[in-house]
């Protein structure tokens, strides 16, 4: 298969004979887990350990501008606090740069990659259609067709796009069910690489779950409007499609989306004794499931053990 060979290099590929469920959790060290990310790494862990599967953990490293120092190492803390081992090698993004350099040359020998010379601003004048629900305007195409003239040097490109097709994609959701959706009216050609080289997440995110043999994506319903984008992206390199499954987002008090800096898991902690199992059973909560009261004096792995054979994905 493409890329297999040299993109390996220095990563682990699990053997999905041996190993048949392969999920993940893949924070952004941006900030520290808020109760929204601790619901998506229970789900996820959960439905991986459930299956008899392995669980990874990868950091979404790739936005140097966006990351806070420590918030890699914080984040790993919380998560073994609360029992949530994760299995083999924390893999990190920013490792993968030449696998995504790959994947995106691959692309361009497709003849599906084209690049972009509009900035947000012209891309926001020309919008005709109306905003989605990711804030994201549908490009309009404007340089796929290639500049007229030539007169615009590779220094003023701003981005490279993949050309999307006209005709549906759709995927079985393990919870949402059949979900639809055409990009030219969601996102219209999408970025890939932006002018300083820096690799996209729709790219990135597809090329990390391959190379670590992820076969199972459980994570918030925000990411569902990109699933689409990722199948298309999985589609034309080659690469087999997980099975998804997007959970309810937990929502602050006035019912708007959690904020990084809501409800952040580690700072509720502190040195209260069973701090983390009553915050574990909220999230479980939320997941529809109680763990008897009598387990909520254990561990939390003890905890983790009853709902692995308790959690249905289809309660929430
Ligand atoms: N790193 C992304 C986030 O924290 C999640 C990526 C994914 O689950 O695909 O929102």
């Amino acid at each position: 298969m493409l890329l297999l060979c040299n993109l390996t290099a220095g990563i682990t590929v699990d053997k999905r004979q041996d190993h048949p469920v392969v999920g993940r959790f893949a924070p952004s060290p941006t900030g520290a887990l808020h109760t929204g990310s601790l619901v998506a790494a229970v789900g996820s862990y959960l439905m991986a350990k459930q299956a008899g599967g392995r669980w990874l953990l990868r950091l979404d490293d790739l936005d140097k501008q966006r990351q806070v120092p420590g918030m890699a190492d914080d984040i790993m803390r919380t998560l073994e606090s609360f029992g949530l081992l994760w299995d083999g090698k924390v893999a990190c993004q920013s490792r993968h740069l030449e696998a995504y350099r790959q994947a995106f040359e691959a692309l361009q020998q497709k003849g599906v990659i084209y690049p972009c010379y509009c900035s947000r601003k012209e891309i926001a004048g020309s919008a005709s259609a109306p905003h989605h629900e990711d804030d994201c305007i549908p490009y309009p195409g404007t340089c796929r067709g290639g500049i007229s003239g030539g007169v615009k040097g590779a220094s003023s490109v701003r981005s490279w796009r993949v050309i999307v097709p006209e005709e549906e994609i759709c995927f079985s959701d393990l919870r949402k069910g059949r979900i639809c959706q055409k990009l030219p009216i969601i996102s219209g050609d999408f970025v890939l690489k932006r002018g300083n080289g820096e690799f996209a997440y729709q790219l990135a995110v597809v090329v990390d779950d391959y190379l670590t043999g992820v076969n199972q994506v459980v994570r918030g319903e925000d990411l569902l409007v990109s699933t689409p984008r990722q199948i298309y992206l999985q589609r034309l390199l080659g690469f087999p499609q997980p099975d998804y499954c997007h959970l309810p987002l937990v929502a602050g008090p006035d019912g708007s989306k959690l904020s990084k800096r809501d409800h952040l898991v580690s700072h509720q902690l502190g040195n209260v004794a069973g701090r983390e199992q009553s915050l574990l059973v909220t999230a479980l909560r939320f997941l529809s499931l109680t763990p008897p009261t009598e387990l909520w004096g254990d561990s939390c792995g003890t905890i983790l053990q009853w709902s692995v054979t308790h959690f249905h994905p289809l309660r929430p």
